[in-house]
C-alpha cells in the first residue's frame, strides 16, 4: 500500500504500463513503456491515439484487459483511483463556483472539507507557490481563466502525491497563458521533482520543459525519447510527418 502522506519533496515516482492491453470497441490499444521518476513527460500525438486513455490508465480511470500498471514499482492495477499517488488537472478545471479560492483548493486536502491547521497550511502554501497569494476569498467568476487553472493546479499540489497528470489542461488558454502555465508547471516541477505527465496537441509544449516526448499513434507508443530530438528536423520519419508544416517555436 502506497504511503499517502509521501511528499512530493520526496521526489517523483516512475510510472510503468507493462504489456497493458485496452480496447473501446475496434480501438485495440497496447501500452509497453516507462516514465522516468522527476521527469516530464509530454504525450502527443493524432486525436484518437490513445493520449487521454494512457492518463485514465494511471489514474486508474480505466482497467486494463491485460497487463499491469506500476507506479513507484507498487502494482496499482487493481488500486483505486482515489488511493493511487497521483493527481490529475483537466482542461475543465472543475471548481466550484459558489466556494472561493482557499475552500476549492482545500477540496484537494479533504474532500468534506473540514481542515486542520497543517490542511490549512499546506493550501496557504499551495496557494502562494502558484501565485495568487491574497486572492485566497475570490470566488472563481472573479478570476481569470489562467487563474481558474491555477487554483486547479493548487487543488493538485496539496495533495501531495508523486505524479502529477495534466489532460490537455491548459488547451483553453491563449499562446501566452498556456507558456505561462507550463513555466509554473516547469517551476512546480524544479521544486518537488514530482513526476509530470502531460498530454497535449501543442508539440511545442513539449519543447518549453525538458520532456520526454511519447507519440502515440493507433494505440500505441510509436516513437519515444528527448523532444529536442524527436521534433528536431533529424526526427523520425513518421514524427515529421504529423508535425507537417505545423511551426514549432518557443
Ligand atoms: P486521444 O486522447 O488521443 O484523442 P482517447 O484516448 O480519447 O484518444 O481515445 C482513444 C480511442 O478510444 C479513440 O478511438 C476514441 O474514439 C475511443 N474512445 C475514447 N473514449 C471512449 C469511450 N468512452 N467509449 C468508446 N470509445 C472511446
Amino acid at each position: 500500500m502506497i504511503d499517502l502522506t509521501a511528499n512530493t519533496e520526496a521526489g517523483g515516482a516512475a510510472v510503468r504500463l507493462d504489456a497493458v492491453r485496452f480496447d473501446y470497441g475496434d480501438m485495440a490499444m497496447h501500452f509497453d513503456f516507462a516514465i522516468e521518476p522527476s521527469s516530464i513527460a509530454a504525450i502527443i500525438g493524432p486525436s484518437g491515439a490513445g493520449k487521454s486513455t494512457v492518463l485514465n490508465l494511471i489514474a486508474g480511470f480505466e482497467t486494463p484487459v491485460s497487463g499491469r500498471v506500476f507506479i513507484a514499482d507498487q502494482d496499482m492495477t487493481e488500486v483505486e483511483p482515489s488511493q493511487r499517488p497521483v493527481s490529475m488537472v483537466f482542461q475543465d478545471n472543475n471548481l466550484f463556483a459558489h466556494l472561493d479560492v482557499a475552500a476549492n483548493v482545500g477540496l484537494g486536502r479533504k474532500s468534506n472539507l473540514r481542515l486542520g491547521e497543517a490542511d490549512h497550511a499546506a493550501i496557504r502554501d499551495a496557494i502562494a507557490k502558484v501565485g495568487l497569494a491574497g486572492k485566497e476569498t475570490r470566488k472563481p467568476q472573479a478570476l481569470s481563466g489562467g487563474e481558474r487553472q491555477r487554483v486547479a493546479i493548487a487543488r493538485a499540489l496539496v495533495r501531495n502525491r508523486p505524479v502529477l497528470l495534466l489532460d490537455e489542461a491548459f488547451a483553453s488558454l491563449g499562446p501566452a497563458l498556456r507558456h505561462e502555465m507550463l513555466d509554473l508547471i516547469g517551476q512546480l516541477h524544479t521544486d518537488t521533482r514530482m513526476t509530470v505527465v502531460m498530454v497535449t496537441h501543442h508539440p511545442e509544449d513539449a519543447l518549453r520543459l525538458p520532456s520526454t516526448l511519447f507519440f502515440l499513434e493507433n494505440g500505441r507508443v510509436a516513437a519515444s525519447g528527448p523532444a529536442r530530438e524527436l521534433l528536431s528536423a533529424t526526427g523520425p520519419a513518421l514524427l515529421r510527418k504529423y508535425l507537417g508544416s505545423q511551426e514549432l517555436s518557443l
